[in-house]
């Protein structure tokens, strides 16, 4: 459990870690946020997740009261105070407390806080047999009244869709954009695998630019030599699919063997995605931000 919480500038015990009821985050969902890891007494890809935390600030028009150097000084410091070598890093910045109304010209100062714990991870088992997808009817935001780009605080959108699948005792939930096109899970970007090229939705159809769909992404290319696309695709090309994978920092990369019913391919965790997994998780090990 979380002992020292960054909030502000100061590091506070947990029971010390307060916001107010008036936070915009609180009462509209106003505000940013991240999710990030470290491995080992090094943090991934973390330069990466300031830029998109301040994009997505931006895209908000929220100003961090802090520079990205004294951000980064922030979560390592954070990480230090709970002696965590290994862990999870929740990063918010809220857009501070503000009387009832949604202007946010009456909200002061924005709230910056960090958490970090032990990550809680899914099962090893579904790395090795895959996991069972479901579309569901609700579709992801339109791009054009809340860019799924922003990571805002406001997850409604995803939370729906995450409770659709949870009434089919699924794990998780395909979402798809307006027009019917594959955008992403409600935590993770989807990948395919169709005769060794990899293709993942463009962010124009409607999803988050993902640290971990970044660097598989690199990683396919680089080190493996493979055909990278970012291209729409539909539901057939889900099942037809020669293998399936999700991608997200705390699920790092997972196979996926059955959407709607349909297994996918002959029902195990592809070739390719196997590769993908080990190299990722390699890579975990030999770069990031060092914490000691
Ligand atoms: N899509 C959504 C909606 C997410 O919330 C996340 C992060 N949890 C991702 C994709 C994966 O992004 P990342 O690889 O940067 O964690």
């Amino acid at each position: 459990m979380a002992k020292k919480i960054y909030l502000n500038g100061q590091l506070v015990s947990r029971e010390e870690a307060r916001i107010s009821v008036f936070d915009h985050g609180l009462l509209y969902g106003d505000g940013v946020f991240e999710g990030i890891r470290a491995y080992d007494g090094r943090v991934f890809r973390l330069s990466q997740h300031l830029d998109r935390l301040y994009e997505s600030a931006r895209a908000i028009a929220l100003k961090i009261p802090l520079t990205k150097e004294e951000m980064e000084k922030a979560v390592i410091e954070t990480l230090r105070a709970n002696e965590l070598k290994s862990g999870y890093v929740r990063l918010v910045v809220t857009r501070g407390e503000g009387d009832l109304g949604l202007d946010p010209r009456n909200c002061r100062e924005p709230n910056v806080f960090i958490i970090a714990d032990k990550i809680e991870l899914y099962p090893e088992e579904l790395y090795r047999k895959g996991l069972e997808l479901v579309t569901v009817a609700t579709k992801r935001n339109i791009p054009e009244a809340i860019d799924p780009r922003i990571k805002s605080l406001n997850y409604l959108n995803n939370i729906l869709a995450k409770i659709e699948a949870g009434l089919q005792n699924m794990p998780e939930a395909v979402m798809l954009n307006k027009d019917g096109y594959v955008a992403e899970c409600t935590g993770d970007n989807i990948f395919i695998v169709k005769d060794s090229v990899l293709v993942t939705p463009p962010f124009y159809v409607g999803v988050l630019a993902g640290i971990t769909r970044e660097t598989v992404m690199e990683i396919a290319r680089e080190k493996m030599g493979l055909v990278v696309k970012e291209e729409v695709f539909t539901r057939f090309h889900l099942y037809n699919a020669d293998e399936c994978f999700l991608t997200g920092t705390a699920a790092e990369v997972i196979p996926v063997v059955r959407i709607d019913g349909r297994q996918i391919a002959d029902g195990k965790p592809g070739k390719i995605t196997n590769q993908l997994m080990k190299q990722f998780r390699e890579l975990t090990k030999n770069e990031g931000v060092e914490v000691y």
